[in-house]
This record gives C-alpha cells, sequence and structure tokens, in this order.
C-alpha cells in the first residue's frame, strides 16, 4: 500500500463503521478491519475522525471563462482553493463565464483554463442552447447540460443573453435533444412573463429595494417556482427527458417531484445552502438585505425541504456557490434588482450540513449521500463518490466535533466575504485526500494548481 487511513470512524450513505481505508496510487485498494490493514509507506491516523468520500458540488460559478470577464468575482483558482478546505473534491461550473458556453469549441477552450488552473477535480456544465452543438458537446465528457429560464430585468448578470431559454418550444426541442443523447438537463426554473407581472406591481407601489425584490419572488406562495416546475415536469414527461431541477424552495414544488417520481418520470433535483442555511430567516434577509440573497425562502417552506432532503426527494445539495463583490450587493438596498444575486457557499456547505447533522435534522449518512454519493451516482460521474476498492481516492477527515465560527477572513473566495459570517459550525473537514495525494492539512492547502482533473460523466 501507499497509504493507510487507520482508526477512523468510516461513513458512507449507507452506513457507519470502524476501519482501514488502503490507497495504492490514485485508487481505493482496499477496507480492512481495525487491526488487520497492511504495511503502507505513509500512515495517515485518522483517530476521533469521520472519513467521508470528497464532496461533489455539481453546480458552482467559478466565474473564470476563457477570455477576460467576470475573474473579479472568482476565479478557478480561488474556488477550487475554497473546496480544498471544504473537502469538496470535484466541483461542476456553470456556463455564465465570458464567453458564455454553449459550443463544442468554447468548452474546449474553458476545459483548458480548468486543466491549468484547479486545484481539485473539475466538469462543466454546458448551455443546451445551441442545438446544433449539442451532439459533439455530449461526447466531451459531461454530465449534464444546462440552461435558464431567465431573462433578468435591469442588470446585465449573471443572466446574460445565449444560454436563457424561455419559450417552451425551444425549451421542448432542446429536451427531446436531451433524450436522444443520453443526458439529463439542469433547468432553473422561472417565467418571466409571470415575473414581470409580478415586478411590476411592487414597482407600481414604489417599493423596489432589497426586500421588495426579496418578496416578490416568493410571492403568491411561491407562484413563479411552483408554476414553473409543473411546466418543466410535463415537458420532460413528453420529452422522455431526464429533467434535473435547479434551486428547490417551495413544499409545493417537493410535493410535485415527489409525486413526479412516484409515478416513474426520470426526475432528479438539487436544494442549494442559502435555502436551508440562509435565505429561510427574515431577520437575515432584513440584516443582511441583498448579501443573503440568493432568494428568500419563507419559513414555512422549510418542514417540506427537510422531509424532501431525508426521504430522498431531493437528491442532492449543491452550492450554486454564486460570489459577487461588496459593490454588487450594495446596490440593492436602493435597487434590489439592480444587486446581483448569489451567494458564495463552497469553502463552508460540507460544515454547514454536518451541522445539521449534529442537530440531528439529517442524519451523517445523508449528508454523505446527499453531498457525495448522489452526486455521482445521478450523473454516472466515473469512480466517484464512494468509498470502495477501485474508486478515486477522493477522501475527507472531519472532526465532527469540532466548532468554528465563520468569519470574512478566512473565506478564500475573491471577493473576500461571506454571507455565512458570524455563523459558527459543529464539523469541520481537517484534511483532503484527492486520488491518493492530500490536498489540504493543518489548515493549509497542500495540493497543487493543475493537479485537478476533469471528473468524466457517464
Ligand atoms: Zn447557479
Amino acid at each position: 500500500m501507499d497509504t493507510i487511513i487507520k482508526n477512523g470512524l468510516i461513513v458512507t450513505a449507507d452506513g457507519r463503521f470502524e476501519g482501514s481505508i488502503g490507497i495504492v496510487g490514485e485508487e481505493i485498494a482496499g477496507i480492512y478491519a481495525p487491526g488487520e490493514e497492511p504495511e503502507a509507506a505513509e500512515v495517515i491516523d485518522a483517530a476521533g475522525l469521520a472519513v467521508m468520500p470528497g464532496a461533489i458540488d455539481t453546480h458552482s460559478h467559478h466565474r473564470e471563462g476563457s477570455e477576460p470577464g467576470f475573474e473579479y468575482k472568482e476565479t478557478i483558482e480561488t474556488a477550487t482553493l475554497q473546496c480544498a478546505v471544504g473537502g469538496v473534491t470535484t466541483t461542476v461550473g456553470m456556463p455564465n463565464v465570458n464567453p458564455p458556453v454553449n459550443s463544442a469549441e468554447l468548452l474546449r477552450r474553458q476545459f483548458a483554463v480548468y486543466e491549468r488552473e484547479a486545484y481539485v477535480d473539475y466538469n462543466f456544465n454546458p448551455a443546451g442552447t445551441v442545438l446544433d452543438e449539442m451532439p459533439e458537446l455530449a461526447t466531451m465528457g459531461i454530465i449534464a447540460f444546462k440552461v435558464f429560464m431567465v431573462v433578468d430585468s435591469g442588470r446585465p448578470y449573471p443572466h446574460m443573453s445565449g444560454i436563457g431559454v424561455h419559450e417552451h418550444g425551444r425549451l421542448f426541442r432542446i429536451m427531446k435533444e436531451c433524450a436522444r443523447l443520453g443526458h439529463p438537463l439542469m433547468v432553473h426554473p422561472h417565467d418571466q412573463s409571470l415575473m414581470t407581472a409580478i415586478e411590476e406591481e411592487f414597482w407600481a407601489r414604489g417599493e423596489r429595494d432589497c426586500l421588495a425584490y426579496a418578496k416578490a419572488y416568493a410571492a403568491h406562495d411561491g407562484l413563479l417556482w411552483d408554476s414553473s416546475v409543473a411546466l418543466l415536469l410535463r415537458l420532460a414527461k413528453a420529452a422522455d427527458c431526464h429533467l434535473h431541477i435547479l434551486h428547490v424552495q417551495t413544499e409545493g414544488t417537493v410535493k410535485m417531484i415527489r409525486q413526479a417520481k412516484a409515478e416513474g418520470q426520470k426526475v432528479t433535483c438539487e436544494i442549494n445552502p442559502w435555502a436551508i442555511f440562509l435565505g429561510c430567516d427574515w431577520a437575515t434577509v432584513e440584516r443582511l438585505g441583498s448579501y443573503a440573497l440568493s432568494y428568500w425562502v419563507p419559513e414555512k417552506n422549510l418542514p417540506e425541504l427537510w422531509a424532501g432532503l431525508n426521504d430522498g426527494t431531493i437528491d442532492m445539495v449543491a452550492t450554486d456557490h454564486a460570489p459577487h463583490t461588496r459593490e454588487e450587493k450594495e446596490w440593492g438596498w436602493t435597487d434590489g434588482w439592480k444587486a446581483h444575486t448569489g451567494t458564495q457557499s463552497t469553502q463552508h456547505y460540507l460544515s454547514l450540513c454536518l451541522t445539521a447533522a449534529h442537530q440531528g435534522k439529517l442524519s451523517l449518512e445523508s449528508v454523505v449521500r446527499l453531498c457525495c454519493t448522489e452526486p455521482a451516482r445521478v450523473f454516472g460521474i466515473e469512480k466517484k463518490g464512494e468509498i470502495r476498492p477501485g474508486y478515486d481516492a477522493d477522501l475527507v477527515l472531519v472532526d465532527l466535533d469540532r466548532e468554528y465560527t465563520i468569519r470574512d477572513e478566512d473565506a478564500l473566495t475573491r471577493v473576500g466575504w461571506t454571507p455565512y459570517a458570524g455563523q459558527t459550525v459543529t464539523g469541520v473537514p481537517v484534511r483532503t485526500i484527492l486520488r491518493g495525494r492530500t490536498v489540504f492539512a493543518g489548515g493549509k492547502v497542500v495540493g497543487a494548481k493543475g493537479y485537478g482533473r476533469l471528473a468524466r460523466g457517464g
């Protein structure tokens, strides 16, 4: 063996047990009962720690494209440094970079930047908005196509042209092409015509600040979200397309997805940390304004969201990591529609989920299922997401009892702040191992830029 990790509590999606993990080269070679492990060149003592598969984040905005544009918000380097610290061994980028990625040539260029810059393994979800480009994109190892149904009003970002589709007929054609190519379609649900009607009521009353913005998106008990998800489910059923719904945040949506799954429809979905740890508390929205907003999730939705996380209706936690500068958030105090939406979370979401386990809202096994195993299984990411011989030795050692209060000073995001500052978590990654090599330990990133590799989808 090259490495043995001994004396740890191994946690998988199915259970937990004391044992040791042997690593040869980049892969897990064996799992052994305590005292039965073979000799190894390197022995890592995990006494008192939990050993989990590395987290896999299938939805992250790394901001850096193949041409200059949004790297003042984040770069692939800074994003993947946060991943290493946060126990995330695979991260998947989103197409709203410059230029927005919707063709094979642009994806090749985008992958080239990752190959040079990434500290952890990666993939990238191209926009499925150019039908002629989709067959070639489908051969490039991607996990899914992505479309936003959003056309922003009042700001040029984060939902720029070239990656949004809100015409239902076009969406249906894209879904049929995804079905033919055997790839899931990730969709940010939205309905701009409906949103315009809702927004104009607020604006007519002179309500334009971040609190009005928060209320508008949640208006009429989540109408915007529920109606667009209902449409998406019906279109995807007709197209026989694997629909992956992003940003689940209402009880109505959870119920619809649960029903569709019960009827055998191929649908999966994610929840984002902001929906259950940040934007779900009106006091926080009032205090932080646009700094807290991806979206406001009224508290009445929380019981169904937690039920969905526990019963498997919600398949995974993905970050929707989306950093913006303070200036871009500050606008929100007077114009919530001008502030850029999105919140950064890659560095801390595993800790936030472990804290939920500590509080009894989820089991530890469910945290592994939601953050590690299901993302790999749903998208067919090869050799990732499980502690199993032959799989990549992507592991995170966690001190489940360690408390830590999140601080802006520790946030490695390029923008230098985090909306979670001040929150105390219980459960902190202390060592991250990627394909057999330690990339974070002793509070420091020890991995190398460029070590990250394409984690291929199925
Ligand atoms: Zn997003």
